[in-house]
């Protein structure tokens, strides 16, 4: 099964607890570890390099704070670096120029241009109120652009009239004069890919580009692109200087390696990303999302810095523990309501461990305040350990006992049974779909 970063980093950190600051040789043994999840999450050699340097610096001699492991606190710094390295604002589509403000799709065949141009379009429509044109420039497949146009009849947008043996550089000046007389505020100008990168490929961009002069060139790629993505990234960036990248299929079971190497290779920002076939699965691009997909785990970055401030480690790992084993009695219900009530509430703890999502979604419907769980406490206080330790002895009888020992009623000891036994099945769920679950490290 697939282990995290995180808890390889625990593992090599173990018995380190109170020495202070990271040091060296720490420090190395860490980095190999960042350096393999890294490659497997695809991001290219000489990226995975160039960052490792990058965290050696900042880790070595960094102070680890008290309540969490020297691991976590490494997880932390590559966390962050990630994040920089990824770009740390969103960079929006720029739509400052006169209309139509033209853009242009590059990248291999079967990237996701044409799904893209549609569901840009699509977009701008509906959340701006953009007039928007399509234009196909694949002059080799006929159905690449008969493709545009029924996913442009589909959303309610206009392609450009499509006439046979034209050019490329042909189609898209045509495609400039349609939007200038017709009023339409944005041009998309939808190229045609080939399997790999070549010349002919690179000069017809380039061409289109001279004729067009685009304001926004987009380099469209897969996201599991792997090994190949710094190439790719730059040869396009080389020619035909692109003014952002977008991934699509961010959906899929890839570990978003691709984004850092291209973002590394080019310097150009990462503005959207594509999570599914439909024509509204198009997301910004958050650098923190990716960083957590590529260290493979839920938000422990963010697991660390409320640590620092309430949870030990010790409390932590424990829960983490009987997560995975998916274990869940009400002593472990009575913890966490401490824990959630020492955080400073609901979700902020659910928020932090993997696979807690779906945990949350059940417990959402629950109403859940201080005053609830205060009483949710006193409610598990008045049983005895072995009620704790096995909720079907609470016969009616019982119930009403621990109702009168809580001072609370028979119907909140019912309703914190309830709860209890969602999360049970809930954390069975969880365990069995493996810790590392993506779909719900992915905001799923
Ligand atoms: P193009 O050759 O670059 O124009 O690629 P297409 O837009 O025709 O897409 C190729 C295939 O990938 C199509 O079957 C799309 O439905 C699919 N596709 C595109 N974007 C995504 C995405 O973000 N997620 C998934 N799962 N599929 C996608
Ligand atoms: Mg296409």
């Amino acid at each position: 099964m697939f282990e995290s970063l995180s808890d390889r980093l625990g593992k090599i950190f173990e018995g380190l607890r109170g020495r202070g600051a990271l040091n060296e040789s720490d420090v190395d043994a860490a980095l190999r570890e960042v350096r393999r999840a890294l490659l497997e999450a695809d991001v290219s050699l000489e990226v995975v390099k160039a960052f490792v340097e990058q965290v050696r610096e900042r880790a070595v001699g960094a102070e680890v704070t008290r309540s969490v492991t020297p691991g976590q606190q490494v997880v932390k710094i590559v966390h962050d670096e990630l994040v920089k390295v990824l770009g740390e604002t969103q960079v929006p589509i720029d739509f400052s120029t006169t209309p139509p403000m033209t853009m242009l799709m590059v990248g291999l065949q079967g990237a996701g241009k044409t799904t893209l141009s549609a569901k840009l379009a699509k977009r701008m429509k509906e959340r701006q109120g953009k007039k928007v044109l399509m234009a196909s420039l694949d002059d080799r497949r006929p159905a690449a652009k008969e493709q545009l146009r029924v996913l442009g009849e589909q959303i309610g947008v206009d392609t450009l009239p499509i006439q046979l043996n034209e050019k490329p550089v042909d189609i898209a000046k045509r495609a400039q004069r349609e939007g200038k007389l017709g009023g339409y505020d944005v041009l998309i100008l939808d190229t045609a890919g080939r399997t790999h990168i070549d010349e002919e490929l690179m000069e017809e961009t380039a061409a289109v580009k001279a004729a067009t002069d685009p304001h926004e060139i987009l380099l469209v790629a897969d996201s599991l692109t792997g090994q190949d993505a710094v190439n790719l990234a730059r040869s396009f960036d080389a020619r035909v200087d692109i003014t952002g990248i977008v991934l699509t299929r961010v959906d899929g079971d890839g570990r978003g390696g691709a984004a850092l190497s291209m973002r590394a290779a080019t310097g150009k920002p990462i503005k959207l990303i594509g999570t599914g076939e439909k024509l509204d699965a198009l997301e910004d691009f958050h650098p923190s999302r990716i960083a957590d997909r590529i260290l493979g785990m839920g938000d422990i970055v963010s697991l660390v810095e409320k640590a620092a401030q309430n949870v030990t480690a010790e409390d932590a790992a424990k829960m983490a523990k009987k997560l995975k084993k998916g274990v869940f009695d009400l002593e472990d219900l009575r913890n966490q309501l401490l824990q959630m009530k020492k955080m400073g509430g609901m979700g902020s703890l659910m928020n932090m461990m993997p696979g807690m999502n779906q945990m949350k979604k059940a417990m959402a419907g629950a109403n859940v305040d201080e005053k609830v769980f205060d009483r949710q406490i006193a409610v598990i206080n008045s049983m005895t350990k072995a009620e704790r330790a096995n909720p079907d002895l609470l016969n009616a009888k019982r119930r009403i006992r621990i109702a009168n020992g809580s001072g609370t009623k028979v119907e909140d000891v019912n309703k914190l049974m309830k709860q209890h036994r969602q999360m049970a099945d809930m954390m069975k769920k969880v365990s069995k779909g493996g810790m590392g679950s993506l779909a719900g490290m992915f905001g799923g």
